[in-house]
């Protein structure tokens, strides 16, 4: 599929590229990724002595479509809410419950969040989808027994996040993908070729990973050695890797940097310039300063939209390309809304021109003092309903090809969601996988399209 281009970006001008391993190069079968960490979660939290929670917890059940990237959680409510680029609400559930329009006013005097409040917790990562679900259920046990479950919600929130760090840290969920590649891991030979065709046209290529070494090297071991042409390995490829390298604060903090012995995986210290290696920790301006590259001449590309994007935009500058695995089924949807989008829009102007003729006989009756038919009036009141009913029947059939419970990742109503609106202001472009990468010459001159302001719509 595509690049999608929001800012100019001239690859002729880079002269590294700095990637995200987790769900960027490398690339996961989320729904059974996200399912593993749900089900070792609960399991800490059901039996670990650290948490008090009960044991039948675990009969949760868990569903990849229950939560989408983008959503944003209310800690302090127990809500979860899909939020427009204006922080408007578009959809609010209280754990697994709908909210309806009346409830979320009165929560929210209102329908718009300042998502800078503590309490607000976004989804920004594919890797926070299993959080959301277990939060859900959580909230719907604790409402169904709050003798049992006395924690506030907020506790409830953080305890759930405590749980699934150790899970990524303890090795219960790196053993078990290393374990199973097949089952957590896609193979994609193209995002090799890719980065081939990248360190063809002399772009070094450097790898950025929060990961740790060994499951660094098992990942890379599996999905990019197999396929390299020119290049023994991975290690050969890249021309500098840093791992655990805690981004954000990688980007935003001089931390020490340690050397990684390929070999074994011991640490060495390290103090001198970042020469081509393995290493562990550090900061991108030393990297940057000792390859001495200017920021605008590094492009990083990531999938964690806080983690790995807008931090790096505010404070280095370097260029940005986000990865959003979920586009090529959004772009797909897409299309196939396109019929069933126009009879929407036709029902919706016919619906404007109704409101006008309902508005024009108000004004005639108690504006101009002029009789008006009643009959007249309730027969467009009642074309009114029909069409309203019309919309809704064509709205569901178009949410009917998004996430059932959600709709789309990228989109909130008429307008952007939030998460749509982050990748437009911090990502120059975007895509769905580093593999689209490879129709696109590494010299190509990436444009945004015009885009129209409202004014210029009509
Ligand atoms: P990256 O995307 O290559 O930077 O790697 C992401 C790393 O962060 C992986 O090692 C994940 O296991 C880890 N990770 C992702 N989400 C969480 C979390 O919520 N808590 C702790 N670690 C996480
Ligand atoms: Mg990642």
């Amino acid at each position: 599929m595509a690049i999608y281009v929001n800012r100019v970006l001239n690859m002729k001008y880079i002269k590294a590229i700095g990637f995200d391993m987790d769900h960027t190069l490398v690339r996961y079968h989320s729904d059974k990724f996200e399912e593993l960490t749900f089900n070792e979660s609960l399991k800490k939290l059901a039996y670990e002595e650290e948490f008090d929670y009960p044991e039948d917890i675990i009969n949760f059940k868990f569903n990849f479509n229950d939560a989408i990237r983008g959503l944003v959680i209310d800690k302090e409510n127990g809500n979860i809410l899909k939020v427009s680029l204006y922080n408007k609400i578009k959809n609010a559930y209280h754990g697994t419950k709908s909210l309806s329009y009346k409830e979320q006013q009165k929560m929210y005097r209102g329908s718009n969040v300042d998502l800078a409040e503590d309490r607000f917790m976004s989804i920004d990562t594919t890797f926070a989808i299993s959080f959301s679900v277990i939060f859900a259920q959580m909230v719907d046990y604790k409402d169904k027994h709050p003798e049992i479950i006395q924690q506030s919600y907020n506790d409830i929130a953080a305890d759930i996040q405590r749980a699934v760090d150790i899970a990524h840290r303890d090795g219960s969920l790196k053993g078990a993908v290393v374990a199973d590649f097949e089952k957590y891991i896609i193979k994609d030979e193209k995002i090799v070729q890719s980065l081939e065709r990248f360190a063809h046209y002399g772009k070094k290529l450097w790898l950025i990973t929060n990961s740790d070494y060994k499951y660094t090297k098992a990942l890379l071991d599996y999905t990019i050695n197999p396929y390299l042409k020119n290049h023994k390995s991975w290690m050969d490829l890249f021309e500098i890797t840093i791992t655990l390298a805690s981004k954000p604060r990688f980007f935003t903090d001089k931390m020490p940097i340690l050397k990684v012995n390929p070999e074994n995986g011991l640490l060495e210290n390290h103090d001198e310039k970042t020469v081509p290696g393995i290493y562990q920790g550090g900061s991108a301006i030393k990297v940057q300063e000792h390859m001495g590259l200017k920021g605008d001449e590094i492009l990083y590309i990531g999938d964690h939209i806080y983690g790995d994007i807008l931090k790096l935009k505010k404070s280095i500058g370097w260029r940005t390309a986000a990865v959003i695995e979920e586009l090529d089924k959004e772009v797909d949807a897409y299309k196939e809304t396109k019929e069933v989008s126009k009879i929407i829009d036709d029902l919706m102007d016919q619906k404007v021109a109704l409101e006008k003729e309902l508005d024009d006989l108000y004004a005639k009756e108690h504006e101009f003092g002029e009789s008006v038919s009643k009959e007249e009036v309730n027969q467009k009141f009642n074309e009114m309903e029909k069409l309203d009913k019309a919309i809704g029947k064509q709205i569901k059939i178009y949410e009917s090809h998004y996430n059932p419970k959600w709709g789309e990742v990228m989109r909130a109503g008429a307008e952007p969601s939030v998460f749509a609106f982050q990748v437009e202001r911090y990502a120059c472009i975007y895509m769905a996988k580093i593999s689209d990468f490879y129709d696109y010459s590494p010299r190509t001159y990436y444009r945004p399209k015009k885009k129209k302001i409202s004014h210029e719509m009509n």
